[in-house]
């Protein structure tokens, strides 16, 4: 923290912060440590000590690298909006007495359940992958303070000498990602809550406060979400009663993953002390917003100009010059990452297999605190105190705009000469489907899984061993045609009509094609956490895509030369690709999409040309990815269904595509879904009950569809008869000649017996209806 202002010139001078920062450490050991509680093999009291040497070690980092102000409490073991249900005693009925008998264990009992009690329904946070567990509340709710893990933490960084500011989830956004508690009427309305949860609020304030907190930051994210007037004014009040506290804090209401709108007067003119403000992707438009308010007088602004979800450098420039114009608009002015550096790993520089000339375009959790201090003794001193940092990033910004590998002509020539025509199949369905009745020859209701089966260990012990050189390439791939070899052979004595070849050779549906893309890149450590203690690493799109080889082709080809029913070939596609993968941002998503998309359609097309007749391309991510707000939904859409059509629509009309989605509730999307124009598309169903199968058919959906009968989420076999309920459910709303019959979702997490016995009951069921129907 050398040449920080000092404290007393703090006020006015703008400094670095950010809202949070990875949890698990540098070698996953929050992982290992829970994980190890979870198995017996870490007690309680070794598990808190890794945790707060994690902390300390995070906040020293932050503290060296030049943070003014380090976050407090964005720390957890499991869930930061499960925390915040700890906070104000949201505690479900089911889980009160686990709790009162020991706390952590009833922590983790919320979190994933236990032998007898279901755990708190997780659900994505806003548009990224990070998943929550959602609060259950009902009109019986009793809140109560609990603040003593954000005091704790709070403590702990104080005790270092740090200058430290918690962060909570704020009142109404808790309030809107809550839902009614099971057994209260879906109607409720958790918003109406919140004159019960302000006061608890109001004491943890105070709790912190007492325990030294100058400033506590409430995130806000909720309101960048189109909001109705009565939840608009819900927030008003919510930080009208909050700022008029006598003994409080200063308050700073923070908001990120895209503008505020309609929000950002509500919050700038409510009697608190400081908004923080994304400025980074759709959040650029809180900039002219910010000032047709009137700006903050006053108040201190966080400026997040440092994009906290994804892993490219900054443009020092343009930033600089946001800030400068900030400057003139709030009385103070601290630069910040765009949201929590949660949602990127850890530390670029732990890369070693990157190409050295893409390294320098990158910045992950490390890397970016170093660029938000670097801002903010730019803003305080001047440009000419960070001259040598300027000249570096502008040189990084040029060798990436001018490098082969984000600028290759060939791809870009193509790309270019794409037309509509490309992305529409040469006849339409009434017709393919003739066509493909004829070459398929299929009974009705036709049985097909959704692509994986079961990833054993000693599937995962081959790629280990192949990786660590224990096994060539060769002794490996043998490997993986004795399974196929095997799922095929379990498939055709099932008695199975559409084949897959069983994706025993894929680590990630993703990360597989990104592996064998040009312009993709793989990371060995590049962590992010998904939910709990599950990590994740996003591929990067890093240049033009461009596909030198078939990725597939042999696997399915091996797969049907060992049988003589159709075997369907199996993609991740182009939409999901940049879902689950940190995508440039030197280039709208939708042109990054068709680059993924004319790779993908080379596949399809050598899948095809190969004798494959059924082609399944997964789009699992396309409605999570869904922008926030509704306005700016079409592009969206129009460019992921443009991309997954020229995916797949270069085939001949008798070879019949395949989508699939893993998700229930697509109300929102159903047209964008018919737009695919896919031949048959499988959904999820099995909990709802067949649910999709009415909106399919409410929305007059002219193709195949093939919505699932059987839950692959638990172990659970479902007898012949359920199987059987379902696919009537599934007929009263889709023409038996359109009905397919499969499993909601992929089983590579199931074991072997119950898939074996599960899928024998599915095929049962669909022998007896076709019997029925005969
Ligand atoms: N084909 C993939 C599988 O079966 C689809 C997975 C998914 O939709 N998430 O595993
Ligand atoms: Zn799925």
């Amino acid at each position: 923290m050398t040449d920080q202002p000092t404290a007393g010139r703090a006020a006015a001078a703008p400094r670095a912060t950010v809202y949070g920062y990875p949890r698990q450490g540098q070698h996953r050991e929050l992982k290992k440590a829970i994980e190890g509680y979870w198995k017996g093999r870490v007690s309680a009291e070794g598990l808190r000590e890794a945790a707060a040497g994690l902390r300390r070690s995070n906040w020293r980092q932050l503290a060296e690298a030049g943070l003014g102000e380090v976050p407090t409490g964005d720390f957890s073991y499991y869930d930061h909006m499960l925390d915040t249900s700890v906070m104000v005693g949201a505690i479900p009925a089911r889980h009160r007495e686990a709790v009162q008998n020991d706390p952590l264990d009833g922590y983790f009992a919320m979190a994933r359940g236990t032998q007898d009690v279901a755990p708190l329904e997780m659900t994505k946070w806003f548009d990224t992958n990070y998943h929550y567990l959602v609060p259950e509340l009902g009109p019986d709710t009793v809140f109560a303070a609990d603040s003593a893990k954000q005091v704790a933490e709070l403590g702990e960084a104080l005790a270092l000498g740090l200058d430290a500011r918690p962060v909570l989830v704020g009142p109404v956004t808790y309030l809107l990602l809550a839902k009614p508690a099971p057994g209260v009427d879906p109607g409720f309305e958790p918003l109406t809550l919140l004159d019960r949860l302000l006061p608890v609020y109001a004491e943890v304030l105070a709790d912190l406060r007492a325990a030294g907190a100058g400033w506590v930051q409430l995130d806000e994210p909720a309101l960048v979400q189109d909001r109705t007037p009565a939840e608009l004014n819900a927030a008003a009040r919510a930080y009208r009663e909050l700022g008029a506290l006598a003994d409080r804090p200063r308050l700073l209401a923070a908001s990120y993953f895209d503008r505020l709108g309609e929000a950002l007067p509500v919050l700038a003119k409510a009697p608190i002390d400081g908004l923080g403000l994304d400025f980074t992707g759709p959040g650029a438009a809180n900039l002219a917003d910010l000032a047709a308010v009137g700006g903050l007088p006053g108040k201190r602004l966080i400026a997040g100009v440092v994009d906290g979800r994804n892993i490219w450098i900054n443009d020092f420039e343009k930033s600089l010059s946001t800030l400068g114009t900030l400057l003139g608009l709030a009385d103070r002015v601290d630069v910040a990452a765009s949201c929590s550096l949660l949602h990127v790993p850890l530390d670029a520089t732990a890369e070693p297999d990157i190409d050295p000339r893409i390294a320098r375009w990158l910045a992950f959790a490390r890397q970016k605190t170093a660029e938000i201090t670097v801002l903010a003794r730019g803003l305080a001193r001047g440009t000419a105190s960070i001259a040598a940092e300027l000249a570096a990033n502008r040189a990084d910004l040029a060798s990436r705009a001018n490098s082969p590998i984000t600028r290759d002509p060939a791809v870009r020539e193509r790309a270019a000469a794409v037309t509509d025509a490309d992305g529409a199949r040469s006849q339409p369905y009434p017709q393919r489907t003739a066509a493909q009745r004829e070459r398929l020859d299929l009974p009705p209701l036709p049985t097909t899984t959704i692509g994986s089966f079961p990833q054993t260990d000693d599937l995962r012990a081959a790629r280990a061993a192949l990786r660590a050189g224990r096994i060539d390439a060769a002794g490996y791939e043998q490997r993986m045609e004795a399974a196929v070899a095997e799922i095929i052979a379990f498939q055709e004595e099932a008695g199975l009509d559409v084949l897959v070849h069983g994706e025993p050779e894929r680590n990630d549906m993703v990360q597989y094609f990104a592996e064998q893309l040009t312009g993709y890149l793989a990371t060995r450590q590049g962590w992010v956490q998904s939910y709990g203690t599950r990590y994740v690493r996003p591929p990067i799109l890093a240049g033009d895509i461009s596909r030198p080889a078939p990725m597939t082709v042999r696997w399915t080809s091996y797969a049907q030369s060992l049988t003589s029913r159709p075997v369907k070939g199996m993609l991740t596609g182009p939409v999901t690709m940049l879902a689950w993968s940190f995508v440039r941002d030197d280039q709208p998503p939708a042109d990054t999409a068709r680059q993924v998309a004319l790779a993908l359609r080379d596949e399809v097309t050598d899948l095809e040309a190969a004798g494959t007749a059924v082609i399944q391309v997964d789009e699992p991510a396309l409605r999570e990815t869904l922008p926030l707000r509704a306005a700016d939904r079409p592009a969206y859409l129009h460019w992921a269904t443009q991309a997954f059509r020229l995916t797949t629509a270069a085939v001949r009309p008798d070879t019949q595509i395949h989508t699939h989605m893993c998700y229930a509730e697509f109300g929102d999307i159903v047209q964008a879904i018919d737009d695919l124009d896919a031949d048959v598309i499988s959904l999820e169903a099995a909990r709802s009950h067949m649910q999709v199968a009415g909106e399919l058919a409410d929305h007059g959906y002219p193709r195949e569809a093939g919505p699932g009968v059987y839950d692959i989420h638990s172990p659970r076999v479902p007898d012949t008869t359920e199987v059987t309920a379902l696919l009537r459910k599934g007929l009263a709303a889709i023409p038996a000649d359109r009905l397919w019959v499969n499993p909601d979702c992929g089983l590579k997490t199931r074991g072997w017996p119950e898939t074996k016995e599960s899928l024998d009951h599915l095929v049962a069921a669909a022998r007896q209806l076709r019997a029925e129907l005969a």
